[in-house]
């Protein structure tokens, strides 16, 4: 048994992701209202894509998930996030605790520059209170540059600094990193946005080998993209001025093809 707040053994490979669900949430910034109660089932297992045009609280969405929006200095929020039933905002539940459940990739890859690729990958395990022997570690460098699919181009080079890398190998590593400490779900906001299309194709294809262990949700204003690698879309709109919320949410085929609304039909289809 592990206790969720102390220092806890590497769990073994995860066979299971955990659902997340999003209820009633509304944001701030100051006085300004930017999320007005947005309620959003994450399934277990799948990608959920959030697509809507800039500024309509993606970003900030997801920062919630995973209580980055509470560092944010005036940032204010209402409502409840559940992971596997259980709010991630709960008095006794620690903010490491959370943040070792659910990972987080950016749109401008952030490997530690100068650490070597082998740290990196390996670094999110003292900031979150795992602990790893060396060969544990070892392992669990192979294993997550593998899920990544960076493995083969990295085993000979681990010493080297991640910031020697290129920007496509670096969102890769950053994948790694994240999932060394066995998240239940991984956000990714944007994360092929600064990348070629290669790179893009590549993580594209590592996000559908990873959703059997990893509920991944993804921000993503690439519509082809979120249609390749989603099994859910939520759209997000903030429309004069309102605060941002969700027009439609439902399976990904359906959002495309037989959306209820017509901006959302008008949005993937790209006449907006
Ligand atoms: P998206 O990711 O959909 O483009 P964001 O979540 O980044 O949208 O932004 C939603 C709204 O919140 C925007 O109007 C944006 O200007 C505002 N906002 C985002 N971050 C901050 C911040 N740190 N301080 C103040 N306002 C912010
Ligand atoms: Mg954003």
């Amino acid at each position: 048994m592990t206790s969720i707040d102390s220092t806890v053994v590497l769990p073994g490979p995860r066979t299971t992701a955990g659902s997340l669900d999003a209820r009633a949430v509304s944001a701030w910034f100051g006085d300004r209202k930017v999320l007005d109660q947005v309620s959003l089932t994450m399934p277990a297992g799948q990608v959920t894509a959030l697509i809507g045009p800039s500024g309509c609280g993606k970003s900030t969405f997801l920062r919630i998930l995973n209580r980055m929006h509470e560092l944010i200095p005036g940032a204010a929020l209402a409502g409840e996030v559940l992971l596997e039933g259980s709010d991630i905002y709960a008095p006794e539940r620690r903010l490491t605790s959370a943040r070792r459940d659910i990972g987080m990739v950016f749109q401008k890859p952030n490997p530690f520059p100068a650490m070597s690729i082998y740290d990196n990958v390996v670094a999110g395990l003292k900031l979150t209170g795992i602990r790893a022997s060396r060969a544990e570690k070892d392992h669990l460098v192979e294993e997550c540059l593998t899920k990544a699919g960076l493995w083969r181009e990295v085993q000979d080079r681990l010493r080297q600094p991640g910031g020697a890398l290129s920007g496509g190998q670096q969102q890769r590593l950053c994948i790694a990193r994240s999932l060394a400490v066995r998240p239940k779900v991984l956000l990714m906001d944007e994360p092929c946005s600064a990348l070629d299309p290669t790179s893009t194709r590549r993580i594209e294809q590592t996000i559908r080998e990873l959703v059997h262990e990893v509920t991944i949700v993804i921000v993503t204003h690439n519509m082809q993209q979120a249609h390749r690698v989603s099994d859910r879309c939520a759209f997000f709109l903030a429309e004069h001025g309102t605060p941002g919320g969700i027009v439609e949410h439902g399976p990904t085929e359906a959002m495309f093809t037989t959306p209820a609304d017509p901006r959302t039909s008008d949005y993937v289809n790209g006449r907006f």
